[in-house]
């Protein structure tokens, strides 16, 4: 074994690796705090290069061998060839709709306990055939599939490990949800019913270099209330109990986000559904068996919609069952008062 010292470096780039293997290493040692890139994690992965060191990203596994024959038989199992003709046909959908481009964009389904099939990395989802999928364990060591599996297959594990129930996962740059992350706010909720039923309130993660542990690590919080998440300057991701589900959820935030941006371009009030109407949303979802943070209790009915600062858009409370607006209390009265103000002075410049 002969280790190569990159331990200076605090970004590692496939370059550097590809440069290492060069001169021989079969190992790298990392700095404590090194930034290992996605694409210098498949670099090590595809040359069998281990790692000394704990950069911030995870070690790379050896190079994908040919798969055992446990994994073999799994990878071709009727259940597998029936998880990637649904995957492929996600990701067809998803490049249609403009929701990835280039390369972007991954999707994954657990197959087994330990055993997940994900799409590889540098591959259109419009290109994408059933032959390029991968299978990896929950480590995102490769255990099957001639392609390298996607770089930000972390993300999709770690959701795994965090909620029992996800067995799809789906990771997309949609540019309406997009727009909403990039300017780090969420759309609001109590608007419409398909949104509140399937995704209802999401959530915002904060800004992490993709494919790293952080990026994965980022997402956690979340994702055990939210089914969507935004991903700050970035994306969304979606999990659920199928691939095409994830895929649906993708399509109603997206939707959602631009239908709220077209009612801005309108110039008037956005109005959200009556309270005692979101409740009975809220009660199909509970139902549905689908996660919503609201879903958790101690929230006083007029809490079931967002406040209206965070809608991106111009809106008005809603209205209580006797046609009063929401009374959840001064804060809420003095928000809407202030966003009503600052929008009629800019409309009146
Ligand atoms: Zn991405």
């Amino acid at each position: 074994m002969k280790t190569i010292d990159l331990s200076a470096l605090r970004v590692v780039s496939a370059k550097d690796v590809e440069a290492a293997v060069r001169e021989g290493a079969t190992e790298v040692a990392l700095g404590p705090r090194a930034v290992v890139t996605p694409s210098a994690r498949d670099a090590m992965r595809r040359h069998g290069c281990t790692v000394r060191g704990d950069g911030k990203a995870s070690a790379a596994g050896p190079a994908p061998a040919a798969a055992s024959p446990v994994h073999a038989r799994l990878f071709a199992s009727p259940e597998a060839e029936a998880a990637k003709a649904e995957i492929v046909a996600a990701g067809r959908k998803l490049w249609q709709r403009q929701y990835v481009d280039g390369n972007g964009g991954n999707i994954s389904f657990r197959l087994g306990e330990n055993a997940v099939l994900c799409t590889p990395t540098l591959v259109s989802k419009a290109d994408l055939r059933p032959e390029d999928l991968c299978l990896v364990d929950l480590d995102g060591n490769q255990l099957a599939g001639t392609r390298a599996r996607t770089s930000e297959i972390l993300m999709h594990l770690e959701i795994y490990k965090a909620v029992p129930e996800a067995k799809a996962v789906l990771h997309c740059h949609p540019p309406h949800a997009t727009a909403y992350a990039i300017t780090g706010r969420v759309p609001p909720t109590c608007v419409i019913p398909e949104y509140e039923v399937f995704v209802g309130g999401v959530a915002l993660a904060h800004y992490e270099t993709p494919g790293t542990q952080a990026f994965a690590d980022a997402v956690l919080p979340f994702v055990r209330k939210h089914n969507t998440v935004l991903l700050q300057n970035h994306g969304i991701v979606c999990w659920a109990d199928t691939v095409t589900h994830a895929e649906w959820y993708a399509e109603v935030v997206d939707t959602y986000c631009w239908t709220l941006m077209l009612a801005a371009q309108l110039g008037a009030p956005i109005t959200f559904i009556p309270e005692n109407k979101a409740a009975d949303l809220l009660a199909i979802k509970k139902r549905l068996g689908l996660p919503d943070a609201r879903l958790d209790g101690g929230m006083r009915e007029c809490q079931l919609c967002d406040l209206p600062e965070m809608a991106g858009a111009i809106a008005v409370p809603p209205p209580s069952p006797d046609g009063r607006s929401c009374s959840c209390g001064d804060d809420t009265e003095a928000i809407v008062a202030a966003v009503t103000d600052a929008v009629m002075a800019a409309l009146q410049r």
